[in-house]
């Protein structure tokens, strides 16, 4: 299969968008941009196109999908119910980085949640994605479009590095803004309850709807038969071939950490302007303070360290509560080896 590449830059071009929405209409796999990561779309009512996804992407068969909508009314018909607090939490952070979990309607193949009784649903709201699930005409299930085990991708050319010749289309609307996956909240436990962190932090959850839990899994390894919460948590998500140690501390600490450390092919990963600091390979994830910057940048530093020759890397610990969701997903590719030097 030949994999098209659209480029769009506004939703003015509706040819396009047509042409994009024709192939999910179809049954086809259509990358697409939101402001989290991009996503590898199929029509989410359409069962065998959502298996389609599966198998591109070598996603495991209990890794459930969330379904993306473009507008609150599209909710209704996916959920037997629509709870108080998801109206809330729909109307302070819809469209954006927020996936809620709500019990699943008939409506909503067993094929997108993997036979479980909830589904997950999101309204993004990048314009290009708003744009393709009206032109489509239906709800797009859409995870991730990388490859199963690869960072997410935050641009159109993860996409095609991972999925080239897998899927019918790429729709290149430039990098994401967030650079994360969205923030996953499940409304079907009694306390409303965080599975998995995102742009969306705890503290503005909590200001909408009161009190939130946040699930052990998000910074823990699950223990041997501990069954997850939200099935995406067991997998680490992303083997990087290089062995990742997440190192806390102040730079000047770090910095005497590594050199004691050091090794042929070992390299840092730090935050912009510290690259002179060490006498190895650097690569960078954002500005210290800016936990968005570092959402933005990880999994593309990510991509380049796994195309370079670096067998070891040490990296820079973002701040676990300002940067909650980037502390997850480095701690995951880390395979949650930390040091805390404090
Ligand atoms: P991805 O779109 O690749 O970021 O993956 C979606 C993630 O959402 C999955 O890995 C699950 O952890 C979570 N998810 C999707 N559906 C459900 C559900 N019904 N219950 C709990 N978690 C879900
Ligand atoms: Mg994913």
């Amino acid at each position: 299969m030949e994999t098209t590449l659209i480029k769009i830059n506004s939703t003015d071009e509706t040819e396009k968008l047509l042409f994009a929405a024709e192939i999910l209409r179809r049954g086809g796999l259509v990358a697409i941009p939101t402001e989290t990561v991009y996503g590898l779309a199929a029509n989410a009512l359409d069962a065998s196109a959502v298996r389609g996804i599966f198998r591109a992407k070598g996603r495991p068969a209990d890794n459930p999908l969330i379904v993306h909508i473009a507008s609150f009314e599209e909710l209704g018909p996916l959920v037997s119910s629509v709870p108080e607090k998801a109206v809330k939490l729909a109307r302070a952070f819809w469209p954006g980085p927020l996936t809620m979990v709500l019990p699943k309607s008939d409506l909503v193949p067993g094929e997108v949640t993997c036979g479980l009784p909830s589904v997950a649903v999101r309204m993004p709201s990048h314009p290009i994605a708003n744009a393709v699930i009206r032109a489509a005409g239906a709800p797009l299930a859409a995870p991730s479009a990388n490859a199963s085990g690869k960072p997410s991708p935050t641009a159109a050319a993860h996409v095609l590095h991972d999925l080239s010749g897998k899927i019918d289309a790429v729709v290149d609307g430039g990098p994401c803004d967030v650079g994360v996956e969205s923030t996953v909240i499940t409304l079907c436990t009694e306390i409303p309850t965080v599975l998995r962190p995102g742009g969306v932090t705890v503290r503005q959850l909590r200001e909408i709807i009161g009190q939130v839990d946040v699930h052990p899994s998000v910074f823990k390894e699950l223990e041997g038969g501990a069954k997850p919460a939200s099935p995406g948590m067991k997998y680490r998500h992303y083997s990087p071939s290089a062995d990742i140690t997440v190192v806390r501390g102040g730079l000047d600490a770090f910095a005497e950490y590594v050199r004691d450390h050091q090794s042929a092919s070992c390299a840092v990963l730090c935050f912009d302007g510290e690259e002179r600091r060490f006498g190895c390979e650097t690569f960078t994830y954002g500005k210290k303070d800016d936990p968005k910057s570092q959402a933005r940048r990880l999994y593309g530093a990510l991509r380049q360290i796994d195309e370079s020759d670096v067998k070891r890397v040490f990296a820079r610990c973002p701040d676990p509560v300002a940067a909650q969701a980037v502390y997850n997903r480095l701690l995951r590719a880390a395979g949650f080896k930390i040091q805390i030097l404090e």
